[in-house]
């Protein structure tokens, strides 16, 4: 891996453009050397709240002109901003983590990008990624879902849709409809490994898992406090098949051509057949 310095000097302007600036989503040591020396070189900071970044830029002894941001914000608003960008240096934050997961920027971003402006994303924390790789959830495919709808026949249709696929989902949810999300999880995906992870990067982080009946009961009488991220392990049964799947298709592909073997196994086992196909070649290669 190629590894570049942080930035050239703390003198050196930085170039025009907009500068996606991750921070902390709960210790505040949790912030890039790159991400502090951009708040402190930028012209201009786009906030989702000035209060809140406010105390971040007072931690690290910064003062900069702060501009109220959010997606709602008016198009007068973010051509403001966008025409910052063609002569100062923007840095766009939220209130925590990454800008644009669950968070503004997207709007911005797309018509910086339009308008032919550097945009240059700095890496950061994120929780829904600090949640999955804490989770012990399988993390090869995750499907980020952000929040679940807040009205039952709403969030019930979008478990639905979500149930077959074979991937961790990984959701934001707050502490009180966390129980409800549960039992929603209970009756949409009985059987799933759940992990709530709860406080990441602070005093009290916590990560409990176990199945949306035991967690709903768990934290019906315990009430959940504090920001969480909510993942489901992927499918069981497609886990379990996959491996069987992968058996069956050895054996097959000694008797057979793999587009033939991977047919034979799609149909014994209700996978995909292009993907057992493509996982046949790969085999046969070996
Ligand atoms: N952009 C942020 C990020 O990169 O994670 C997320 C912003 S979203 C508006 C806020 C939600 O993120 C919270 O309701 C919670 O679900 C999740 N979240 C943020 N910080 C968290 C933390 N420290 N622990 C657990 N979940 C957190």
């Amino acid at each position: 891996m190629d590894h570049q310095p942080v930035e050239p000097s703390l003198s050196t302007r930085l170039s025009p453009g907009l500068y996606i600036v991750a921070t902390p989503i709960g210790n505040l040591g949790d912030i890039t050397l790159r991400a502090i020396e951009t708040l402190k070189r930028c012209d201009v900071i786009a906030c989702e709240d000035t209060r809140v970044t406010g105390k971040l830029l007072k931690h690290h002894g910064i003062s900069k002109p702060m501009r109220r941001y959010d997606d709602h914000a008016s198009d007068a608003a973010r051509e403001k901003l966008l025409a910052e960008m063609q002569s100062g240096a923007v840095a766009l934050v939220s209130d925590a983590g990454t800008p644009l997961i669950s968070d503004p920027g997207y709007r911005l971003v797309r018509d910086a990008r339009e308008a032919g402006t550097e945009v240059t994303s700095l890496p950061g924390a994120c929780a829904a990624v600090t949640g999955l790789t804490l989770s012990g959830l399988p993390n090869d495919r995750f499907l980020f879902a952000g929040f679940l709808p807040v009205k039952e026949k709403a969030r019930a249709d979008a478990l639905a849709e979500l149930a077959a696929i074979d991937a961790t989902l990984v959701f934001y949810e707050t502490g009180p409809r966390l129980v409800k999300s549960l039992r929603a999880m209970a009756e949409a995906l009985p059987d799933r490994d759940v992990a709530v992870a709860r406080e990441l990067t602070k005093l009290h982080e916590e990560c409990r898992t176990g199945s949306p009946d035991d967690l709903a009961e768990h934290y019906e009488a315990k009430p959940a406090k504090g920001e969480i991220v909510l993942l489901v392990g992927p499918p069981l049964e497609v886990a379990a098949s996959s491996e069987n799947a992968e058996q069956l298709l050895v054996e097959a592909l000694e008797t057979l051509k793999p587009s033939q073997a991977a047919a034979q196994v799609a149909k014994a086992t209700g996978m995909d057949r292009k993907k057992l196909y493509v996982r046949a070649m790969e085999l046969k290669a070996k």
